[in-house]
């Protein structure tokens, strides 16, 4: 583990827990009509193979909440009832078995609604998530503490104190604003006022890629810190793709081990043998339909490219019409340029069957020599500055 970890009290949600130092899970939000229990149920199982530990779904009806009887049963993932106004549809949720409530204080506000819920989840023992949300914040807190981390913060408590009075403590936290220095400032403050633990998320971030570098701008700098135990990206695409990025976050921060591909190519320059962007792209639609727990470079030029992606289980880089493969940085084998992409996919399947040894073991035995002749013919034919900089500078003296 890289960064200290806050430590928080443990919630357990239906066999999934967060907090007290497990590993921080991603949840996302199903976008069916939770009625329509066999569309949902297709897309929780999307959600569920693309990385999603808990996924949400929305309780906004009776209809919603009898398909939520038929969805939980059948779930592979634990399923959390999103409440929002209606108190008695969060009972209904409970019977209809649900892991864990979201509640918004912001539009549940009377007391005894919510003591009625709390007391209800206590008897069930399921956790309830504090959903508080900038957008709809309780008006009399907004009026007294604007929209301030403070408010969010103030309104969390304030659900707590409900929830103490009827002795339900079995809680995790959101509070989350479009915002992003609103929602960092926010999470900050309540993680130094209750241990309880955090689910992070930068709400209504918006459209990819704009609102993936919004959410994880909030959420990594959070993660880095300590703070948070579960994660949400709320992006306006297909919820597939929230799972996706909360998993590759976690795994590019080291917090979670790597389930999926991780391509990783150079930005090309001048000494490029190759269109990397072309042949990454295909390598990566190559490589993502096998979901090999790999990480995979494609690199410009065999000058720099196998020492500055040594790191990686395998690459390939270009040079002299041809690819040198490597595994952990030492050439496996050189092939025809046309081959690149073929060869990357054979050699992930081989490195995936008989791990790292077992690739290296198979080695071409011709290939290191080989690699380091088209290495040293390049470095003849273009010198140490392929980029002309030097030439460049000179030039620009001379103005
Ligand atoms: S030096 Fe080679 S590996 Fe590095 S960016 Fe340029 S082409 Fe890519």
């Amino acid at each position: 583990m890289m960064f200290e970890r806050r430590v928080t009290r443990s919630v357990n949600v239906g066999g999934v827990q967060v907090g007290a130092g497990a590993p921080i899970s991603v949840q996302s939000m199903t976008t069916t009509k939770t009625a329509d229990v066999e569309g949902t149920l297709e897309q929780i199982y999307a959600l569920a193979s693309s990385g999603a530990e808990i996924v949400r779904c929305t309780c906004n009806e009776v209809e919603a909440a009898e398909g939520l009887a038929r969805i939980v049963p059948r779930s592979p993932v634990p399923i959390v009832a999103d409440v929002h106004f209606q108190y008695r549809l969060a009972l209904a949720a409970l019977d209809a078995g649900v892991a864990c409530l979201r509640l918004n204080p912001g539009n549940i506000r009377k007391e005894q609604h919510i003591k009625a819920v709390a007391s209800e989840a206590r008897d069930r023992s399921v956790p309830i998530r504090i959903g508080v949300n900038a957008g709809s914040l309780d008006p009399d807190i907004e009026e007294k503490y604007g929209m301030t981390a403070a408010a969010l913060v103030e309104s969390a408590k304030r659900e707590l104190n409900y929830f103490e009075d009827v002795g339900f403590e079995d809680v995790k936290i959101s509070v989350k604003a479009s915002d992003v220095r609103l929602m960092v400032d926010a999470y900050r403050l309540l993680a130094d006022a209750v241990d309880f633990p955090l689910h992070l998320g930068v709400t209504e971030a918006g459209p990819p890629p704009g609102g993936i570098l919004k959410a994880t701008a909030g959420i990594a700098t959070l993660l880095n810190e300590g703070i948070g135990d579960t994660i949400r990206y709320s992006l306006t695409a297909d919820p597939v793709e929230e799972a996706k990025a909360g998993r590759q976050l976690l795994e590019a921060l080291g917090l979670r081990e790597r389930s999926s591909l991780d391509l990783i190519a150079c930005p090309s320059c001048g000494r490029a043998e190759v269109d990397v962007i072309s042949i990454a792209a295909m390598a990566q639609e190559a490589l993502s339909e096998l979901d090999l727990p790999i990480q995979v470079a494609v690199m410009g030029c065999v000058v720099n490219g196998p020492g500055e992606a040594k790191g990686a289980d395998l690459g390939i880089a270009a040079g002299r019409q041809r690819g040198h493969l490597f595994v952990r940085g030492q050439v496996v084998k050189v092939v025809p340029e046309t081959q690149m992409v073929d060869s990357l996919v054979e050699w992930a399947q081989k490195i995936v069957s008989d791990g790292v040894e077992g690739a290296l073991a198979a080695a071409d035995k011709s290939a290191e020599a080989e690699a380091e002749a088209d290495r040293a013919a390049l470095l003849e034919e273009q010198g140490e500055d392929a980029n002309r900089s030097d030439a460049i500078v000179e030039m620009i003296r001379k103005r």
